[in-house]
């Protein structure tokens, strides 16, 4: 079986945003748990994230043998497929996760996140677009 995986932070989703976030949690010294449905980008990341496991995280009696519907922090970071992301949601909403991301890739999406309860929507895109921006006009002040 499975150690308790309760106080571990649980990521879905291990592409550049997941990947990108697991490593900076682990770094700060969190138990990660990265649930991706990849297998060799679950090999990859095995040893460098506290427990890295293949599987589908739509499936419902899935998240509850890892034990994700006793956690208390879980970032839904899968994007493309919409579907997946809001159907992981739901489940983590269901299960009564404390605290809740999930990624948005467009306007539409982050509303239904936003209507499933999903307390923090984030468009990593566009944020990271807002603080591009900020950084290139404090340098062309340096021009004026
Ligand atoms: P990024 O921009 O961060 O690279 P992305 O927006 O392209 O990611 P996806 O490729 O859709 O997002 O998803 C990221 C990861 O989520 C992928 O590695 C994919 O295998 C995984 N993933 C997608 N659906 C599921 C699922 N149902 N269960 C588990 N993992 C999933």
């Amino acid at each position: 079986g499975h150690a308790s995986l309760v106080d571990s932070i649980v990521i879905i989703g291990l592409g550049r945003f997941g990947q990108s976030l697991a490593l900076e949690l682990m770094a700060d010294g969190a138990d990660v748990l990265a649930i991706d449905r990849n297998e060799e980008l679950v090999q990859q990341f095995n040893g460098k994230i506290t427990h890295a496991v293949q599987a589908d995280a739509t499936n419902e009696e899935v998240l509850r043998q890892l034990g994700v519907h006793e956690a208390t922090h879980a970032v839904v970071a899968i994007g493309d497929s919409i579907e997946g992301s809001l159907l992981t949601s739901s489940l983590l909403m269901g299960f009564g996760v404390r605290h809740v991301w999930a990624k948005a890739v467009s306007d539409a999406h982050g509303r239904i996140l936003s209507q499933i309860g999903v307390h923090h929507v984030v468009h990593p895109e566009r944020e990271s677009g807002v603080r591009v921006a900020h950084q290139v006009r404090a340098q062309l002040k340096d021009y004026i």
